[in-house]
C-alpha cells in the first residue's frame, strides 16, 4: 500500500491525512481525439479497463525508464480516488465513491505495447514497470464538485504538449465507475485513471514533465532519470 497526502478541497492545505492506495485501474480510449491517433474509432465503443501493479505508483517526483523500450510515451490523466467501493452501481451509488481527484500519468512503453496488441498478449511490459504510474497529491472532492476541476495541462520543458478537459471524455467518470463495477466490485483506495486526451508523446531521460488544471492547486513534478 502507498499512502498519497490528501488536500483539501480549493486551498490544497494539507489535512495531514492520507489515502492509502490499494488498486490502480486505467481506462483505455477515452477521448475520441487520443483514440483517433491510436487508429481506434472515436465512435463511442464501450470503456474498457486494465491495471496496473501497486508497484507502479509513483510518488517518488522520479522517472527511471525501463532498459527494454526505446519509446516511452506519457498520458496525461485525472485520476478518481475512491473512499467506498461495491458493485453494479446506480448513477448515485458511483458518484458517492468519489472522495478525490489527482493529476496522474499513465506512463506507456508504447513500442512494446503495439507488439503486445500485435501478439494479442497483455500490456503489463508495457504499461506495468516500476514507477510507471506517477501521481499527484490527492485534492479532497466529491462527485458534486467535479464541475471545478477544469482544463487539465501537461507541459514538457516548458512546452505544452497535452491538453484535455474531462467534459470531453467519451465516458464520463460515473460512467466509467459503473461500467466497472459491472466486471468487479470496486473498493476503498481504488485509484482510476481516467484515460488520455490526445498528444502522447515519447519522454527521454532529462526530461522535465509538469500536469495541472484549472481548479486543482497541486501539480504533479516528474524528472526522467
Ligand atoms: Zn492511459
Amino acid at each position: 500500500m502507498t499512502d498519497i497526502p490528501l488536500l483539501q478541497q480549493q486551498t490544497g492545505e494539507p489535512t495531514g491525512r492520507f489515502f492509502t492506495a490499494r488498486r490502480i485501474l486505467c481506462i483505455g480510449q477515452n477521448y475520441p481525439a487520443h483514440t483517433s491517433e491510436m487508429g481506434g474509432d472515436p465512435d463511442k465503443q464501450p470503456p474498457f479497463y486494465f491495471m496496473k501493479p501497486l508497484s507502479a505508483l509513483n510518488v517518488s517526483g522520479q522517472l527511471s525508464l525501463p532498459s527494454y523500450s526505446n519509446d516511452v510515451h506519457h498520458e496525461l490523466e485525472l485520476v478518481l480516488g475512491l473512499v467506498s467501493g461495491g458493485s453494479n452501481f446506480s448513477e448515485a451509488e458511483a458518484a458517492a465513491c468519489i472522495g478525490g481527484v489527482a493529476l496522474g500519468l499513465d506512463m506507456t512503453c508504447r513500442d512494446v505495447q503495439k507488439q503486445a496488441k500485435a501478439a494479442g498478449r497483455p500490456w503489463e511490459q508495457a504499461k506495468g514497470f516500476d514507477g510507471a504510474a506517477p501521481c499527484s497529491d490527492i485534492m479532497a472532492l466529491t462527485a458534486k464538485d467535479l464541475h471545478t476541476v477544469g482544463e487539465m495541462s501537461l507541459h514538457c520543458n516548458g512546452h505544452l504538449v497535452q491538453r484535455g478537459h474531462w467534459k470531453h471524455m467519451l465516458w464520463s467518470p460515473i460512467e466509467l465507475l459503473q461500467h466497472i463495477s459491472r466486471y468487479i466490485a470496486l473498493q476503498q483506495g481504488d485509484l482510476v485513471f481516467t484515460g488520455t486526451p490526445a498528444g502522447v508523446a515519447r519522454v527521454k531521460e532529462g526530461d522535465s514533465l509538469c500536469a495541472s488544471a484549472d481548479g486543482l492547486p497541486m501539480r504533479l513534478q516528474v524528472t526522467v532519470v
